[in-house]
């Protein structure tokens, strides 16, 4: 049975909108085509927790309707983000190409040295929470009372406001 899982991306490197272009059409591929698929806006984005003079990131969220386990999933995210040229060993928080994040998988709850599901840092960041947003206003995380817009509007966070690349890409 399918599960609708929501995946962050992420690319402060090289030509962004064709690293998510990229990532996207590698992850759709993953699910059958016919399939309830959902796409946010880019959204660009200030570093956070970052050294100086690292490029603005451009982020977005997917969500697929995904056959499989979460740690399948894993693997195969963790396939793209090599293919498209992620380093193996990198600085923590270093300028990267690609970055795919599980940001929840249907009501799985996970917390083990693999996986962290829902994501840990989902509803701490503007930039994964308003693209979420976009598609996902009333989500309401397993284990969570609350929805995704209602995350979002009381959100504390020193992140600047992100401005919208594009809505279709
Ligand atoms: P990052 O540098 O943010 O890409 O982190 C990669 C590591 O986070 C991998 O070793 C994963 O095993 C781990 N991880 C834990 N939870 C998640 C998740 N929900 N999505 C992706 N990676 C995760």
């Amino acid at each position: 049975m399918a599960t609708r899982v929501g995946i962050a991306l992420g690319t402060n490197l090289g030509n962004r909108l064709t690293h998510l272009r990229d990532a996207r059409d590698m992850l759709r591929a993953l699910v059958d085509p016919d399939s309830l698929y959902l796409q946010a806006p880019i959204y660009q984005s200030e570093p956070v927790d970052c050294r100086e003079g690292s490029p603005d990131f451009y982020n977005t969220v997917l969500e697929i309707d995904y056959i499989g386990k979460p740690y399948e999933l894993l693997t195969k995210t963790q396939g793209v983000e090599f293919h498209l040229g992620r380093e193996s060993v990198y600085e923590r928080n270093a300028p990267r190409i690609i970055d795919v994040d599980i940001l929840y998988f249907g009501s799985d709850v996970i917390k083990d040295e693999i996986l962290t599901i829902p994501h840990q840092r989902l509803i701490h960041r503007r930039f994964v929470l308003q693209p979420l947003n976009d598609i996902r206003p009333n989500l309401i995380l397993p284990g969570d009372d609350v929805s995704i817009s209602e995350h979002l509007r009381h959100l504390e966070t020193d992140e600047p406001p992100l401005n919208l690349v594009q809505g279709t890409w």
